[in-house]
């Protein structure tokens, strides 16, 4: 018992350790580009330091703020850990809808073998869309996936967050690629040209391939997001017991994309989707049936 609880804390200490690595890591990295702007002949350094255009300058420190805001609320709002529930009485979780007690009962009751699954690390129930992060030690609502970027996982709580920050993030990259192309100096030998375009060549290398994955990331998410879909689903639809009993093209989850993108975006309460599926699975072409 005492070790258990040894390891535990080792474990613990160890996370937070690697977090806070990755996350000085990334607003360095942030921050990094745009302040090595200000000490050469940049947009930026015209629009800030010499205080030529301070509109243009403050709209791009906003962007930043923002981007690195959203960056920290995605790594910091719970993601949607499940707690075990109580037998009886009322466990202090806001759902979302108002369907009663008894509809989702019924649900639970009905295919429940065929659709439920335990986690044996949390020994309980999990509910629907939720899966046991391993990196997290917890189970998740409506899991997309454990980030090592932001060092969390991305579940029902915090994926706003995560793809308003790649929303932001894809804005502040271009916006710093446009100024940074902008900034190159012409020179008579090539030796001269790397010698006076050291710095930019080092951030546009940074911004191309930090670029191409924020905005793949950003595409992927607005995707899954307007389909109503989880990463998680989309890659291992084939071994979740409530997914892959239908065809490959019908997701249980989809209410039709705006009100997928407005649940998305607006919710901050629980959802339950056992309701959301027992409307919908009816209308899916069943593979095979689930007695
Ligand atoms: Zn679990
Ligand atoms: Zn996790």
């Amino acid at each position: 018992m005492v070790d258990r609880y040894k390891v535990c804390r080792m474990t613990c200490r160890c996370s937070c350790g690697v977090g806070c690595v990755v996350r000085i890591f990334h607003s360095a990295l942030v921050l990094g580009v745009p302040i090595s702007l200000l000490f050469i002949d940049s947009g930026l350094k015209e629009a800030l330091v010499e205080f030529k255009d301070p509109v243009y300058g403050i709209g791009y420190v906003l962007i930043l703020t923002l981007s690195l805001v959203l960056y920290y609320l995605a790594c910091f709002v719970e993601p949607g850990y499940v707690q075990k529930q109580k037998k009886s009485g009322n466990n202090n979780i806001a759902y979302e809808d108002s369907s009663s007690e008894d509809e989702e009962a019924q649900m639970m009751n009905k295919d429940k073998e065929s659709v439920y699954r335990y986690c044996d690390f949390c020994e309980m129930e999990q509910p629907m869309r939720s899966k046991h992060c391993e990196d997290c030690k917890k189970c998740v609502r409506r899991y997309d996936h454990h980030c090592p970027w932001l060092e969390t996982c991305v579940g029902e709580r915090n994926h706003k967050y995560f793809w308003l920050f790649l929303a932001v993030t894809c804005i502040l990259i271009l916006w710093t690629f446009l100024i940074t192309w902008s900034s190159f100096k012409y020179q008579l030998t090539w030796k001269e040209w790397f010698k006076s375009n050291i710095v930019l060549l080092i951030d546009m290398f940074v911004l191309v391939f930090g670029g191409m994955s924020v905005i793949g990331l950003f595409c992927f998410h607005s995707y899954l997001m307007i389909k109503g879909i989880t990463t998680w689903e989309m890659v291992s639809r084939e071994r979740i017991t409530y997914l892959k009993y239908f065809d490959y093209d019908f997701n249980p989850f989809d209410e039709g994309c705006i009100k997928n993108i407005y649940y998305f975006l607006t919710s901050d309460k629980v959802k339950r989707w056992e309701v959301t599926y027992e409307k919908k699975a009816n209308i899916g072409k069943r593979k095979k049936n689930i007695v």
